[in-house]
């Protein structure tokens, strides 16, 4: 059976991984770098990353295969190499996670091709199909469990991935960062993306959300989608994937705020709200993962939380999510629990 579905059966929550940016710049990556080509020249840092969240306790880890798309490749003159890239990706995690004598998942990571699609953009859906059909081809040759598409954020841009992950017959699961006021980037809202599954050529072994702003915005995403009126009685499993707190620019480089507490905070919130599947993106380091290892390991899931209760733990919301929990919500806007957390 597949190493993925195998844990996502057995399991009640699985722990991905961390961000790979931001720990790849520890490594040595310069901003402007494709980490993608560091597959090939310095296999033993990639290794090195992905030892590093299998140690801490990820039960599912993401392959160095972000950019790893012709389009973005094009970029550094690399389109030529999705192949080699991608399947060497793979095989490196492979390795490790043999290694390690741990039972870890290998998620084939595929992320948006850059360009805005048609009608918005000069890409046509077919084209962007074939771009991650072909990675999505080369990640599953080497060897990965789940395709895993993040940081999308258009509906036709989750058409194309899906439709070209699809191919391989591989589990696909699919995460959008929610990032412009509780919505994509380019306008939808978890509802609209569970709306949207319906379209969809094949049915998603989980979605969710990644990226984005801090915390708090993936968990009430998820709060949004519990509450969305759609046809599906039994929506895939929630992934939340949430940085590591709030950027900050300090001293010309990014600096995530959250602590490890935070994170471990976070957890039992996103667990308490239904997620099925909890990790860290952008900031989040290993010992991130750790501490979130041992809530996933010890904490019981509890009542869903209020939005409230959400903001006072782990910070504000933008005024747009608040926007869609008291439009998506029953009730909601003209009770007095609006302002006071229910526990
Ligand atoms: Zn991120």
């Amino acid at each position: 059976m597949n190493t993925f579905t195998r844990l996502l059966e057995s399991h009640e929550v699985l722990l991905a991984d961390g961000a790979t940016g931001t720990n790849l710049f520890e490594l040595g990556l310069q901003s402007g770098d494709a980490p993608e080509l560091w597959n090939a020249e310095f296999p033993e840092r990639i290794r090195q990353h992905y030892r590093a969240f299998i140690d801490a306790g990820s039960d599912l880890v993401l392959t160095n295969t972000f950019g790893g798309n012709s389009s973005r490749l094009a970029l550094h003159k690399a389109e030529g190499q999705v192949r080699e890239l991608n399947v060497a990706a793979v095989h490196l995690l492979k390795q490790e996670i043999e290694d390690s004598g741990r039972d870890v998942a290998i998620a084939g990571s595929m992320g948006p091709t850059g360009d805005i699609l048609e009608p918005s953009g000069p890409r046509t859906i077919s084209d962007a199909t074939e771009i991650f059909s072909e990675q999505a081809h080369a990640l599953a040759d080497g060897g990965a469990d789940v395709l895993w598409l993040e940081t999308l954020s258009s509906r036709e841009e989750c058409l194309a991935a899906v439709t070209g992950a699809a191919e391989t017959g591989l589990p696909v699961v699919m995460t959008m960062s929610f990032d412009t006021n509780g919505r994509t980037m380019m306008g939808l809202t978890p509802e609209d993306v569970l709306l949207m599954q319906a379209d969809l050529p094949c049915k998603l072994h989980a979605w969710g959300g990644n990226c984005g702003l801090g915390a708090s915005e993936i968990i009430a995403a998820l709060l949004n989608a519990r509450v969305a009126n759609h046809a599906d009685k039994n929506p895939p499993p929630f992934v939340a994937k949430a940085n590591c707190g709030i950027p900050q620019y300090e001293d010309g480089k990014i600096v995530y705020s959250g602590t490890p507490e935070l994170m471990a905070r976070y957890t039992e919130l996103a667990i308490d709200a239904g997620a099925r599947i909890v990790g860290g993106c952008c900031g989040t380091t290993p010992g991130h993962i750790a501490a979130m290892r041992e809530i996933i390991d010890n904490h019981k899931r509890g009542t869903q939380p209020s939005a409230e209760h959400i903001v006072n733990e782990l910070g504000e919301l933008t005024d747009g999510t608040w926007a869609l929990i008291n439009g998506t919500t029953p009730k909601k806007p003209s009770r007095p629990s609006r302002r006071r957390p229910r526990q």
